[in-house]
């Protein structure tokens, strides 16, 4: 197997991956908190994780990859207190807070699936798992590091830290952390100011709530992922995943309560993926500077010049490296629509060439070019395996993409490459561009022109018709037929259409 380096955020060094068990990778990541839709910034780092996931499986691991869904434990406030997110929702619609839950993962799943991502192997939700999560935290007490005020349960943060290094995350001392906090205000349970909390009490009204050892109450945001990834992955599995901004809080009380509980760090490697920024600002839900997926492809936003294909988005965030900011602007999407038309363009040159490849030698006349394609095919990989670098396979084949139609315009001699590398670019450029990078070809692209060409062709028919020329008519419209596209004349005398 090739030797694949990731940049692991734990020791902050790119490094070797090797597989807890030989030929198998498992790989959590944090999913959506499904109280709303999900914005461009959250499918950045989704689209991130499954060039990842085909990666991995590209090089041929078995991989078990979990993504889960919180859709419980988000609160509002960010030291245990407020209102849960999806109560809250589901008491402004008035609905059940499991119907906020659903239509969110309902419009989660569409947005994945339009942005071509794999489904995970396991997408657990932390409703389903409640059991799971008090069990751990029974585990966690019982060791020592939590402690119940009055139905809620905290985990200790100081208590933790004299014995393992709290922050080993993101590289800082406790007393930064300390210090980057508010004093505990005087009717505060907590006794640290870091301690968060593993189960909340919840008051009456609360909308979703669970018998617990400790009272009716709910899982603090943070259990869910330990839990759910020891269930799945056991304690220790390899690549744990999601965005900068969840490495701070999120994954460094991760790692804590698998210290606390199983005294484990749970994952080998930590993969961050960096933000999606709007005027360099991170996008997000609570700052409203979201787009989401929805208006991006109808272009229905005062911030954007057009509508904008799911796979020119793809394509946009791949030709960025995962872990540098990527700035959202309509010129970087305009120039991305362009390149990766380009690119599918070569693509279909290559096709052509390739069930032509008969036409070329055994042997190159020209070992230059032959050489740089070769380098530049072989790029994809080590661009790959030096921490999943998108951006430079993608680079690689811009290099190649005048080569490829070169040789079908004729510009460029069939001999100067072999057969063999002919065959090897053919298979590597289509193994990259769809299975790698998950891209498929827009066909929505040229709707616009389909529409006005069927425009035409149903004014040709219906003069056809007036000049009572019903051959022509016919043709027209059977032609069409056989192209999957089925013309419907309707009451009034208009005409429809529909493309199979
Ligand atoms: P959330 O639904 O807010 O919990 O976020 C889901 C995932 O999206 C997490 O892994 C976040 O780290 C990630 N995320 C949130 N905002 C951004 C952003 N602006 N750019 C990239 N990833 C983000
Ligand atoms: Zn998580």
């Amino acid at each position: 197997m090739a030797e694949l380096k990731i940049y692991n955020s734990l020791t902050r060094q790119k490094e070797v991956f090797v597989p807890i068990t030989p030929g198998y990778a498992g790989m959590y990541v944090c999913g959506p908190t499904v109280y709303s839709d999900v914005h461009l910034g959250n499918c950045r780092t989704f689209i991130s994780f499954d060039v990842i996931f085909r990666y991995l499986k590209y090089l041929g691991y078995r991989v078990r990859y979990v993504r889960n869904i919180t859709d419980a434990g988000h609160l509002e406030g960010d030291r245990d207190e407020g209102d849960d997110k999806f109560s809250k929702k589901a008491r402004l619609e008035q609905v059940e807070p499991m119907e906020i839950v659903q239509k969110y993962t309902i419009g989660f799943h569409q947005v994945m699936k339009l942005f071509n991502n794999l489904p995970p192997n396991i997408e657990p939700a932390a409703t389903g798992h409640i059991l799971e999560q008090i069990e751990m935290i029974k585990h966690i007490l019982k060791n020592g590091y939590a402690y119940e005020v009055d139905g809620t349960v905290y985990f200790d943060v100081e208590k933790y830290d004299k014995e393992k290094p709290y922050g080993v995350l993101t590289n800082r001392k406790l007393e930064e952390l300390l210090e980057g906090t508010r004093d505990l205000g005087g009717q505060d349970e907590k006794k640290g100011r870091l301690d968060f909390a593993l189960w909340i009490k919840a008051r009456p009204e609360h909308l979703m709530q669970w018998p617990s050892p400790w009272g009716m109450g709910f899982p603090g945001w943070h259990i869910e992922c330990s839990a759910m990834s020891e269930k799945y992955l056991g304690k220790k599995f390899d690549i744990h995943g999601g965005g900068m901004d969840l490495a701070a809080t999120h994954h460094t009380n991760e790692i804590a309560q698998s210290e606390a509980c199983y005294n484990v760090n749970p994952a080998n490697y930590w993969i961050h993926t960096n933000m999606l920024t709007v005027n360099g600002a991170r996008m997000s839900k609570s700052a409203g500077n979201g787009f989401l997926p929805g208006e991006l492809f109808s272009g229905d936003h005062p911030l954007l010049e057009k509508a904008y294909s799911p796979m020119t988005v793809r394509f946009f965030m791949l030709q960025t490296h995962y872990r540098s900011t990527l700035d959202f602007s309509n010129e970087a999407l305009q120039a991305a629509e362009k390149g990766l038309k380009r690119l599918w363009e070569a693509f279909r040159n290559l096709d052509r060439l390739y069930r032509q490849s008969d036409q070329f030698p055994a042997v190159a006349s020209d070992s230059e070019t032959e050489n740089r394609c070769l380098e530049w095919i072989a790029g994809f990989d080590a661009s790959m395996n030096d921490d999943f670098n998108t951006a430079k396979v993608l680079a690689n084949m811009f290099e190649l993409a005048p080569v490829i139609n070169g040789l079908k315009g004729g510009q460029l001699s069939r001999d100067k490459i072999s057969k063999a590398t002919l065959e090897l670019l053919y298979r590597q450029f289509n193994t990259y561009l769809t299975d790698v990078l998950g891209l498929t070809e827009d066909k929505d692209v040229d709707n616009g022109r389909l529409d006005k060409v069927l425009q035409l062709l149903v004014e040709i028919r219906k003069e056809a018709r007036q000049r009572k020329d019903f051959s022509m008519s016919d043709k027209i419209r059977n032609e069409l037929q056989q192209q999957g596209i089925i013309l419907k004349d309707e009451k009034g005398g208009g005409v429809s259409w529909s493309i199979e």
